[in-house]
């Protein structure tokens, strides 16, 4: 058996390379990278939208109270999070993580626990890592702020289903995740959380994919 496929494994891993194109760099990106990268300017507090144009915001009854941004989801994002899918490189996440934290931190969170959209078990495990419980454990970490783990994730046909570990009565909760697209799988998450009776939600997202409004293929949450 040749060495090639374990050197490709350790380079994927080793956090002295770019996130998105794996060459030899300071985390986490490279120059290169860096230029391409998009950091979304803060949006509306309620579901990140850009500011500047009218938008349909979450429908009143969205169990996302507040959602935070970090970047535009394409480039090297989209390549780094699709690397930490595929691979499990979530080595550089940290960095990311307390990115995202200081933008929770400008955008005055009173969250008491931070938790995050788990993957299920088996998808987890093929993967090596839960890359979004990295990105939780570096906000909760920057924010001293306790982490938790509050959900249990199934896969189903029609996305993953949700349990909470425990109740959670008067609880406000930070919801992390990697990517939301559109607010379908953050709706689900969160509405669980609001039916183990957290008093409030907020999301915070690594990365938005698109301008659109969150939350319109989700106005009949399953
Ligand atoms: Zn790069
Ligand atoms: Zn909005």
């Amino acid at each position: 058996m040749g060495s090639a496929p374990l050197n490709d494994l350790l380079d994927l891993l080793a956090p002295s390379r770019c996130l998105a194109c794996r060459a030899r760099a300071a985390v986490p990106w490279c120059r290169d990278c860096a230029g391409q990268v998009r950091q979304l300017p803060p949006g509306c507090d309620r579901c990140a939208a850009p500011h500047g144009s009218a938008h349909a915001c979450w429908p009143a009854d969205a169990p996302v109270a507040a959602t935070v941004a970090l970047y535009d989801y394409r480039g090297p994002v989209a390549a780094a999070v699709t690397t930490a899918k595929v691979a499990g490189a979530t080595a550089a996440w940290p960095a990311l993580g307390e990115r995202l934290a200081e933008r929770v931190a400008d955008a005055g969170t009173q969250a008491d626990v931070v938790t995050w959209v788990t993957t299920p078990g088996q998808r987890a495990r093929a993967r090596g890592v839960d890359h979004a419980r990295v990105l939780a454990q570096a906000v909760g970490g920057r924010l001293t702020i306790p982490v938790s783990r509050l959900l249990e994730a199934r896969p189903s046909r029609a996305g993953d289903r949700y349990h909470a570990c425990l109740r959670l009565p008067g609880t406000h909760v930070l919801l992390v995740d990697d990517v939301v697209t559109t607010g379908a799988t953050a709706w689900r998450a969160a509405a669980t959380l609001r039916a183990a009776g957290a008093d409030r939600v907020e999301l915070a997202v690594l990365a938005r994919a698109g301008s659109h409004v969150l939350g319109a293929a989700t106005r009949r949450p399953a």
